[in-house]
């Protein structure tokens, strides 16, 4: 019988939590054969709930012996450790926190030890009162190093091939790329600068550390080169006439000294730049709070992106958002020698009310599904999750869901039998769910609610699906 030790957290909230917790050592770390424990025995039904007040959580929930979710109200740090990584002001302001995440979201294991083992990190967002820059001050380049195991799976969507063709045969008229060179930062596997080149007949030079080095002919002629390199002053002597870089600068821990590396390695020549990142404002409008992850440790809206290529040496030209306003793309040119910069670029005053409300609406969440777990514990239910994407790890991550969800049920054969990092929950088939009945099914992206209803419903299973509003 697993013992439920006790800690502060108990005595604060006044309720357990005992599915979510059970195969957690004291110092919270899962222990390497979590074993499943009857929940009811530390259920209390009298016990009351967290502190509420005016129908708001109160602002700090702890997990009985597991990591804590601490929100903070915008208050200046008393004394921030460093400056903005985007203006290096340090009128910087706390927003939220989450101690342990994975490190990699989109990294499945064969090995239910080795996910349990996943590197993890914390992420403790701040609020750059001057520039709007959001970012992870608790960020550790040394965990995170991308290579061929790392893939984007946006490229995967079709949605997202017809957006990338559609910005790509603008990229083209707008900078006039026929017969050009066009050096793409971060490329991956080069998908997007074969398109480019296609289109207008262009040379190509990719740079991604994860990439398998190699020189190709496309049917257009144009001719690639990709280095596996990351792209830095080193590689100054490449010159071209557009340098594009697309979802990498929120990866970046101080995105202000690459953009000066930038800068330096253009020199003095006319070289026009592309970068494209996932909009902040779409993240804190639409309470994505499934949405923050290790891997990003800068959140970027459209000032802090303006500000930190101004302060880097460039004009920027154009800012506008994209792919239904969840990203923001920026074209930019090198200030010539002499030539007067732009103002520097302010928050908006919303922004810092649309972080408070961010955070607010995170406590909230966080607090409404873990009371809805330790619900469905406690009359036993059995959970399923739908959805292993990056989503469905921060949510049972960020709940420590543990045993009070039984698995994740995803539709990519590739996922199957394997298992996420952090919690360890194994993935399944749909198919798995008609001979595993479910109680409850959780969804996590509304768009595919009905779709997993049906889909349901033709399994002979007949469970209550609950989805997450947001995603
Ligand atoms: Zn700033």
């Amino acid at each position: 019988m697993l013992t439920l030790p006790t800690c502060g957290g108990v005595a604060l909230l006044g309720f357990r939590i005992p599915a979510i917790h059970a195969g957690m050592t004291d110092g919270g770390e899962l222990r390497s054969n979590p074993r499943r424990v009857d929940p009811r025995p530390a259920y209390d039904q009298s016990a009351s709930r967290p502190e509420i007040e005016n129908g708001r959580p109160a602002s700090r929930f702890v997990i009985p012996n597991g990591p804590s979710v601490t929100v903070r109200t915008l208050t200046t740090s008393p004394e921030p450790t460093s400056g903005c990584p985007v203006c290096g002001s340090r009128e910087l302001h706390d927003c939220l926190r989450i101690p342990r995440v994975p490190v990699y979201c989109n990294v499945l294991y064969d090995d239910r030890q080795a996910a349990l083992h996943a590197a993890t990190g914390e992420i403790d967002l701040v609020f750059c009162g001057a520039c709007g820059h959001l970012f992870n001050a608790a960020f550790d380049p040394q965990r995170v190093e991308y290579s061929g195991d790392y893939e984007n799976s946006l490229h995967y969507s079709t949605r997202f091939q017809d957006y990338a063709t559609a910005l790509a045969e603008q990229l083209v008229e707008r900078h006039q790329l026929r017969g050009k060179t066009i050096i793409e930062i971060a490329c991956g596997q080069g998908d997007f600068l074969k398109l480019l080149c296609s289109l207008g007949g262009n040379r190509g030079i990719g740079f991604d550390p994860g990439h398998v080095p190699g020189r190709s002919r496309l049917e257009s002629g144009a001719e690639l080169t990709f280095v596996p390199d990351y792209y830095s002053e080193a590689h100054a002597q490449e010159q071209a006439d557009l340098i594009c870089c697309r979802h990498a600068l929120e990866h970046i821990p101080r995105p202000a000294e690459f953009v000066r590396m930038l800068r330096r390695s253009i020199g003095d020549r006319p070289t026009a730049i592309f970068f494209e990142v996932p909009n902040a404002h779409f993240t804190l409008s639409q309470l994505g709070i499934w949405d923050l992850i290790y891997e990003h440790c800068g959140y970027f809206c459209d000032a802090s992106l303006r500000e930190v290529f101004r302060r880097g040496g460039f004009q920027v030209d154009r800012i506008a958002t994209e792919f239904g306003d969840q990203f923001l793309t920026l074209d930019g040119r090198p200030a010539g020698a002499g030539e007067p910069l732009a103002e520097p670029t302010t928050a908006p005053a919303e922004l810092a009310e649309d972080v408070a409300r961010f955070a607010r609406a995170y406590a909230e969440k966080v607090e409404r599904w873990r009371s809805l777990l330790h619900d469905l514990a406690g009359r036993r239910r059995r959970v399923v999750l739908w959805g292993a994407g990056s989503k469905g790890v921060s949510f049972v991550n960020t709940l420590q869901a543990g045993e009070a969800i039984d698995g994740l049920i995803d539709l990519n054969p590739h996922k199957h039998g394997r298992y996420i990092p952090g919690t360890g929950h194994q993935v399944h088939p749909p198919a798995s769910l008609a001979a595993n009945r479910p109680d409850v099914v959780i969804v996590m992206n509304p768009l595919y609610a009905d779709e997993i209803g049906r889909d349901l419903h033709a399994l002979g299973v007949d469970a209550e699906i609950i989805v997450d509003e947001t995603g």
